[in-house]
């Protein structure tokens, strides 16, 4: 496999060039492991630790290698490790805050071309939803595309369709049924030789048989979800599962556990999953519109006094609802800010791109 095959360009090419040092290689990050990276380049895949200089400068997550990443290897082929010397600029980032931690960003997956977000036509569609994830992927710098899948379950699409185009906007919206293969052209188009995708979305929706679909042509056929187990020159077992994949049409398809949790902070639904714990002490509140600081009959706090419920756990939970309604509040002057004809022209032009 060359560095093309791996999402190498001339972008990285340049940056790259600039360091001037012929004891480096280009190497991308594969995979995060447990203070390791996995890079593959030009020597195979090697795993690779992080230089002193990395960790020592290091100011916040951003200064750490992700999944996607370009970085800068000093190779030690022989041993099948490198050391990552230099993290290259960045195409795109996708990344939210974590949890509970305003500050401090995590990040989901880097230099992805595309992102896809999928949702499905069987149930109630989520559009706020998917405004969140839109607004999110265009802050990273990939290009969002909507996917509606389960299209055979679903007799008529076509006012799903009106309702995502009108928040989609610009961004294309297709069709399709992952199970019974039916629209998947219209994903492969997107997925060129060298260019790097990944699949966003609520849990049920389809990604995994989407993207074993697109697999299935591919050499070894891997599943999505394949544990690799392996011992280094150690002894020490490391067992993690692929975070990137390699299509047959030379598409590379970026799928990290970040990605799944993506969509658990995405949505009020999400932190519902969360916080079940908090929510349930909640309907035991005297008032219906609790807020937890100090009011009459309070269980929530009743419980964080009986020592049930970690004082943290409220904290965390409040902090998430802060940043959900800062995401609402940001979403919308963007929306205010698009010019009305050209909203409504684009709108027609959807309409009209997706009628079968
Ligand atoms: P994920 O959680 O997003 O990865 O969703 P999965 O790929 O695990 O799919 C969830 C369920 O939906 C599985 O039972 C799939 O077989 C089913 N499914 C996925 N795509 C389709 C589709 O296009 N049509 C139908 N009818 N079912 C689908
Ligand atoms: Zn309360």
């Amino acid at each position: 496999m060359n560095l093309a095959d791996l999402g190498w360009s001339p972008f990285f090419e340049k940056h790259f060039g600039e360091l001037q040092d012929a004891a480096l290689r280009p190497a991308r990050v594969i995979e995060e492991l447990k203070g390791f990276y996995r890079v593959r380049g030009t020597e195979g895949e090697l795993l690779s630790e992080i230089s002193g200089k990395i960790q020592h400068d290091a100011k916040t997550r951003e200064d750490f290698p992700a999944v996607g990443d370009w970085v800068a290897i000093v190779p030690r082929p022989e041993e099948n490790r490198a050391r990552i010397e230099r993290i290259l600029p960045r195409k795109s980032k996708l990344a939210r805050k974590a949890a509970g931690r305003a500050f401090d960003e995590q990040i989901v997956a880097t230099n992805l071309d595309t992102v896809f977000i999928v949702s499905s036509l069987n149930r109630e569609l989520n559009a706020k939803r998917i405004e969140r994830y839109l607004a999110l992927i265009s802050e990273s710098g990939a290009r969002p595309v909507v996917l509606l899948n389960k299209a055979d379950l679903c007799a008529d699409p076509s006012p799903s369709v009106a309702e995502v185009s009108r928040i989609a906007r610009e961004t294309p919206i297709h069709l399709l049924s992952a199970r019974g293969g039916s629209g998947l052209q219209a994903v492969q188009n997107y997925l060129l030789r060298g260019e790097t995708s990944a699949f966003v979305g609520s849990s049920g929706v389809g990604k995994s048989t989407l993207i074993n679909r697109l697999l299935a042509g591919s050499v070894g056929k891997q599943q999505r979800v394949q544990e690799v187990r392996e011992e280094d020159d150690r002894g020490m077992h490391t067992t993690s599962s692929r975070q990137m994949f390699f299509l047959a049409g030379g598409g590379i398809v970026i799928d990290t556990p970040g990605m799944r949790e993506l969509q658990l902070w995405q949505s009020e639904t999400g932190v519902a999953e969360v916080f079940d714990d908090v929510l349930a002490l909640a309907e035991h509140c005297k008032f219906r519109n609790c807020n937890h600081r100090g009011e009459p009959g309070c269980a929530v706090e009743a419980a964080i006094l009986a020592g049930t419920l970690k004082a943290e756990r409220l904290e965390s939970y409040r902090k998430l609802q802060a940043e959900l309604r800062f995401q609402e509040r940001k979403a919308d002057p963007q929306v205010a800010r698009e010019d009305e004809d050209k909203w409504k022209r684009i709108h027609k032009e959807m309409r009209k791109k997706n009628r079968p």
